[in-house]
């Protein structure tokens, strides 16, 4: 059976998508690996709009919810992994079988690249991060570390120095490659202290982070952090697809219809080229590629 549409993903982007095109009565289903994406991952929530505070579980929760309300057929733990139009269908290969549809929203989002040592997942949420936007201000008066050397360490840097009492920057090279009026800021505040060619070894606590144990130059230390943010960069999901257009960081280009090169394919959220990776913005983009996808397929008929 060739379905109307197929959304790709569950976080913000795909479940506004789904209650969209659920209420435009489309026949569709949607096919994600998890329900809630990165936004689970959020201990605090605090700019959606309606929700003065609310964590990212919680608030997934309710976006979950509201899916549920509409009866929506979710396949979890199915992953894309292949997508490409061929005579006017889309074709959708996951790990279980292939389908088909006249249009598809692709919103797998983004995964945070991580830096693989002992301790980085075990306190994930418990003081390693990977949002200073997000998880910055509970680190207020704290310790902490930022690892990375391109813009959005140096940009973590830079916010957490007016947070944080201390701040290491650990960089693996001897150069950021991040701006030079960003370095500028960063070497003049008296907070931030600069580690260049060195390497985070493990990450150790009790409930919480505790501390760091670091290579530096050759020289073993260990930090007493209480928060380390891991700014080494995200990813985009979007090695599946073929003949999309995509930009240097490899997210889908799209238009401000949320439309991709491939006529009937939309992108939506962090997985694109849209500026500003925020649930906010995840979810008003679901939104308008469902919209989008609905007034392509009235045109088709
Ligand atoms: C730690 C952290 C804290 C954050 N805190 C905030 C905050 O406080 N406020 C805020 O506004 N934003 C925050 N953000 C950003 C926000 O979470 C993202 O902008 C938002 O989740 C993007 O939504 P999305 O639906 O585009 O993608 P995602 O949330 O990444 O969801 C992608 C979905 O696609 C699925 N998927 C991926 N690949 C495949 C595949 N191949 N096949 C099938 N399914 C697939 C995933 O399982 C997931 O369900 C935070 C991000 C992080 C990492």
């Amino acid at each position: 059976m060739i379905l109307d549409l197929i959304i790709i993903g569950a976080g913000p982007a795909g479940i506004t998508a789904s209650v969209y095109a659920a209420r435009k009565k489309m026949n569709f289903l949607v096919l994600t690996k998890d329900i809630g994406g990165q936004a689970i991952w959020s201990s605090d929530v605090e700019n959606y709009p309606g929700y003065q505070f609310i964590t990212g579980p919680d608030l997934m929760t309710k976006f979950q919810e509201h899916m549920e309300k509409y009866g929506i057929q979710v396949r979890e733990k199915e992953e894309v992994i292949e997508l490409e139009k061929k005579d006017n269908i889309v074709y959708i290969k996951t790990t279980k079988e292939t389908y088909e549809a006249k249009t598809a929203i692709i919103a797998a989002g983004k995964k945070v690249k991580e830096i693989g040592v002992p301790g980085e997942k075990e306190y994930k949420n418990k003081g390693v991060a990977y949002c200073v936007t997000c998880d910055g201000p509970l680190f207020a008066e704290k310790d902490v570390a930022v690892v990375g050397g391109g813009n959005s360490a140096l940009d973590a840097a830079i916010q957490m120095m007016n947070i944080a009492n201390k701040v290491y920057l650990i960089n693996m090279t001897d150069k950021f490659t991040g701006d030079p009026i960003m370095q500028e800021k960063i070497k003049s505040n008296p907070k931030v202290k600069i580690l260049h060619n060195t390497r985070v070894e493990s990450i150790a606590g009790d409930k919480f982070v505790k501390g760091i144990s670091v290579d530096i130059q050759g020289k073993k230390d260990i930090l007493n952090v209480k928060g380390v943010f891991i700014e080494i960069g995200l990813m985009p999901n979007s090695w599946f697809v073929k003949g999309l257009d995509k930009n240097e960081k490899g997210e889908i280009k799209v238009n401000c219809a949320n439309e991709t090169n491939v006529l009937g394919v939309f992108a939506a959220g962090d997985v694109t080229s849209v500026p500003e990776k925020q649930i906010v913005i995840a979810a008003g983009d679901g939104a308008k590629a469902a919209l989008g996808a609905f007034r392509y397929l009235a045109r088709l008929k």
